[in-house]
């Protein structure tokens, strides 16, 4: 399981995150939602290890390891996955030697056999087919020229390889439209089960209709200030975070 402790983390010497405590047990989804600018992206960013932010208190761990102390690379081997915002693009880099380098980091890290160019390929049209995705995309360049639509299929395809522990995405629906958020919601609906967990970050409560979370948390200027169920997220949709602000 995923268990943060106090967390707190400064950027440019101002301080986002301060004392985050969230727990997501093995076999749940969670889904963190609140305002622009209350410090979500900053949340997933820390949990991934970009660079640029200082963490100045408290504890994140995964499975009992800590994850503030593993290189980014570490942390993908673990197990977790993060899908971003915003997916960057590679000019120059097949995605299938992208995807392929990515699953045989984490199969090393596992101990386990490395595919080879035909093994890979095999096993990505497979997951392709079930993700409806043209064959084409793997020939191309790492999300350059994709849709909106592309860029998620091409991250579930990315998850659906990788078949990690915990997902963590951090969504602004803002930007995507239903369809999109659908093929998220199908890709993170198909890895449900005992062993998955995620943590679904979103300002919207539209993404929440098609993956319903067990746990819905609000977070606010940098702290987590209520935590329900899945139906938190209607309520939060039909009052607003003002509500909660002045709970
Ligand atoms: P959210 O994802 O909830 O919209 P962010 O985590 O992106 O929020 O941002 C939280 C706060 O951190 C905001 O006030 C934002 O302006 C600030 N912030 C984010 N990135 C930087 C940065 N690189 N330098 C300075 N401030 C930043
Ligand atoms: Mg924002
Ligand atoms: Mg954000």
């Amino acid at each position: 399981m995923l268990k943060i402790e106090g967390l707190r983390a400064e950027i440019e010497g101002k301080e986002i995150l301060k004392g985050i405590d969230l727990e997501v047990p093995t076999g749940e989804i969670h889904a963190i939602m609140g305002p622009n600018g209350s410090g979500k992206s900053t949340l997933s960013y820390v949990l991934s290890g970009r660079e640029g932010y200082e963490i100045t208190g408290g504890s994140a761990t995964f499975n009992g390891q800590d994850l503030l102390a593993m290189e980014p690379e570490e942390r993908a081997a673990t197990g977790l996955f993060l899908a971003f915002q915003y997916p960057v693009e590679l000019p120059g880099v097949g995605n299938a030697n992208f995807l392929r380098t990515a699953l045989n980091a984490q199969r090393r890290a596992k101990g386990e056999s490395e595919l080879d160019a035909m093994q890979f390929l095999k096993l990505a049209r497979e997951r392709m087919r079930a993700l409806s995705m043209p064959e084409d995309m793997l020939k191309r360049g790492v999300n350059v020229g994709f849709s909106g639509g592309e860029k998620k299929r091409n991250e579930v395809l990315q998850m659906a390889l990788l078949k990690p522990s915990l997902a963590i995405l951090d969504e602004t629906d803002s930007g995507l439209d239903i369809d999109a958020l659908k093929i998220v919601a199908d890709g993170v609906n198909a890895m449900r089960g005992p062993d998955f967990s995620s943590l679904v970050i979103t300002h919207y409560q539209r993404l929440l209709d098609y993956i319903v979370p067990d746990r819905v948390h609000v977070l606010m200027q940098g702290r987590i200030v209520q935590s329900g169920g899945p139906e938190l997220a209607k309520q939060l949709e039909a009052s607003g975070y003002a509500s909660v602000e002045a709970a």
